[in-house]
């Protein structure tokens, strides 16, 4: 989820790992640390919490010579930010360190099994069953030293989960062990010197050269030499990529834009939140840190759900799927409101406060109220040992790893993922739901990594359908005759429009309506378009569209319209023939298979120039149950707005006005 840097070589390792680190210090992280093999053959640590000044601050009073060393960034997933867990993590006789970026699924029985065979733990993470399982399989056999990365191999066989590892040890000088599954990894090469990074950036400023490494592939690293080999340690063979951009480019990889990075890690956040909750259609669901016994989770007579913004958005879902599979009443409240609104509270209420960092400050402050009126509270939260995570009775992390982009986009599909698996879990508690029908969710939410990839394969499709709408309202002017863009110079002449106000005027409008469990899914794409294109867009329930909204259908109005396989399907279908029959242009969300919305309300009567006689854009959308279906229409609305805005060239890491973390109420 952070950073990792090794290296090999003749100089200062900790010299090139910090430096290294510096590079994806914009991902955020909580502490940091880094092991050398030293002249003297000793493995030595240092670890800080917080920034890596702090660690530059120790390595000044204290070097750690050698030219072997590992280094880390942590954002914690697995016990909270301190020194004991920051990593490296060592071996019971401190000669083995590791550092790890991800999840090991199976921590918990690694870590029984390895007690009981005597191994002494100092953590809380995950990771450190890692350093304990290589040092059981590193021993020496007669008169053969012990083999470091057969040890590794042999510990790899033994986990699940998402993983980049780099190992040294005290014993096997020289020598340096990387090996993933899931989580980045490359091998850089240099001269009498090479590294290992979880990104490129990191080590860019040494060498543009490197093997990027795949699941299941293992690294042996020495200065001179770096050996590929599978999991059964047959040797690999592979192309050096060059990396194409030069050592002082942001540490966006291949992406434009942070928020585009993040659309592109959904699969494997995706499969990291259900790691080690939901590993069979046929295993009951597991949560760590819910704290809710039993018998409590069987009284609950209602649940609140919290939140702003994105966050919000996640809790409309989660109304309506904790009815429909916990059958427990349940609603949605913003924050700021369910504050003012001062509300009734009965017993056994349960109160889930949504929120990515952790921090936000209305929602702390509506849990802190609730908290008074004796109900309980659960969070659903990124940041691990936030003020919210902490001030809850119990904390379910939605393990998305670092999010910078302002527009939240894998801590949503993620916090309704994590909220899905709390509905699940109590589901199966309280014995509400038939067992096929708990099947066939899990089933289709292990099925998500799966389908978020194929989501983003189809990304040519979005930006096709962005090219044809962010200049709506400009392109219908160029029908009559009218140029308009900033470099008008036939409106700049006549001095018509200053610049600014032509670009504001030549906004479209947009109007996003939806049904049932995806009503959230029409305020949450709305709210991406509007916060980082500054396209006027509505979130609204399709129901309420003859009550008001359809007074605003016109050609420069588009209408996103989310008709997926369902209940609600035929009342959107209906939806869409009144938008058609009002001129508006309309961009359905369908199932994949679906033959008939791509036509519907489509008069072939109508004159050609007539929006209504042309097919509707179509968003295709695997198929799942509708349940499961806003994890999977949030991806393409996220790259359609985040394309729009793109086309309109404005900033989308950061949007005017906003910021990552609200902590002002
Ligand atoms: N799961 C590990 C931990 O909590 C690794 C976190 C990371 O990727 O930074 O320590």
């Amino acid at each position: 989820m952070c950073g990792i840097v090794g290296y090999v070589g003749k100089r200062r390792a900790t010299d090139i790992c910090v430096a290294g680190l510096r590079r994806l210090e914009y991902r955020g992280y909580d502490s940091a640390g880094v092991a050398v093999i030293g002249p003297d053959g000793q493995l030595k640590l240092t670890r800080v919490v917080g920034k890596l000044d702090n660690l530059d601050k120790e390595l000044s009073a204290n070097p750690l010579e050698g030219g072997l060393g590992i280094g880390h960034t942590r954002w914690a997933t697995h016990g909270k930010p301190s020194v004991q867990n920051s990593h490296p993590h060592l071996s019971c006789d401190g000669r083995i360190a590791v550092v790890h970026n991800g999840i090991i699924e199976n921590y918990q029985e690694l870590r029984a099994e390895l007690e009981a065979e005597g191994h002494v733990f100092r953590s809380q993470t995950d990771t450190e069953v890692m350093s304990h399982l290589v040092e059981k399989y590193y021993q020496q056999s007669e008169g053969k030293a012990a083999d470091l990365r057969a040890a590794v191999v042999e510990a790899v066989h033994r986990l699940r989960g998402a993983f980049a590892f780099g190992i040294i040890a005290a014993d096997s000088p020289g020598q340096l062990v990387a090996v993933r599954r899931r989580s980045p990894l490359v091998v850089g090469i240099g001269e009498g010197e090479n590294y290992i990074a979880s990104d490129m950036p990191a080590i860019r400023s040494e060498t543009d050269r490197v093997y990027v490494i795949d699941d299941d592939e293992v690294a042996l690293i020495t200065e001179d030499s770096i050996e590929l080999t599978d999991l059964n340690l047959q040797p690999i063979t592979k192309d050096v990529y060059v990396i194409p951009w030069p050592a002082d480019a942001a540490g966006k990889g291949e992406h434009k834009h942070f928020m585009h990075k993040e659309i592109h890690e959904q699969p494997d956040a995706i499969y990291a939140c259900l790691a080690g909750r939901l590993t069979s259609p046929d295993e009951p669901v597991k949560l760590e840190g819910l704290n809710l016994t039993e018998d409590e989770i069987k009284r609950i007579r209602k649940v609140v759900f919290t939140a702003c913004g994105t966050a919000y958005h996640s809790g409309v879902v989660g109304r309506f799927v904790m009815e429909k599979l916990a059958k427990i009443p349940s609603e949605a409240d913003l924050a700021p409101e369910l504050r003012s609104r001062s509300p009734i509270v009965l017993e056994d209420t349960l109160v889930i406060a949504v929120t990515q960092s952790g921090e936000t400050m209305d929602t702390l402050l509506a849990l802190r109220d609730m908290r008074e009126k004796g109900a309980k509270v659960i969070s659903v939260v990124n940041v691990v040992d936030s003020t919210i995570a902490r001030e809850s009775d119990g904390v379910v992390y939605i393990q998305a790893g670092p999010e910078i982009g302002v527009a939240s986009t894998k801590a949503y599909t993620l916090q309704i993922l994590t909220i899905e698996l709390i509905a699940l879990y109590f589901a199966e508690v309280r014995g509400a739901a038939p067992a096929e029908e708990l099947r066939a969710m899990k089933e289709a939410l292990l099925a998500c990594p799966q389908h978020a990839e194929e989501l983003l394969k189809r990304e040519d499709s979005i930006i096709a359908i962005a090219r044809k709408y962010y200049d709506l309202r400009r392109d219908q002017w160029a029908k009559h005759g009218v140029v308009i863009d900033n470099g008008d110079q036939r409106a700049a002449e006549k001095g018509w429009w200053s610049t600014t106000f032509r670009r504001d005027a030549m906004r479209p409008n947009s109007l996003y309506l939806a049904r049932g469990v995806n009503l959230a899914s029409a305020m949450e794409g709305a709210l991406k378009l509007k916060e980082i294109s500054y396209i006027h867009a509505e979130g609204y329930s399709a129901g309420e569209m003859k009550h008001g909204p359809i007074a605003l259908v016109e050609p420069s109005l588009f209408t996103v319209a989310i008709a997926v396989d369902g209940e609600v399907k035929d009342q959107m279908v209906a939806n869409i023939m009144e938008i058609k029959a009002r001129s508006g242009p309309v961009i359905a969300v369908a199932t994949d298979g679906d033959t008939q919305i791509e036509s519907t309300g489509v008069d072939p009567n109508a004159s050609p120039e007539d929006v209504a006689s042309q097919p509707n854009d179509m968003i295709w959308i695997p198929r799942c149950p509708e349940l499961v279906s806003p994890i999977l229409v949030a991806i393409p609305l996220q790259l359609l707005a985040y394309h729009m805005a793109d086309l309109r060239g404005e900033h989308i890491d950061q949007p005017r006005n906003l910021a990552k973390t609200v902590t002002v109420e």
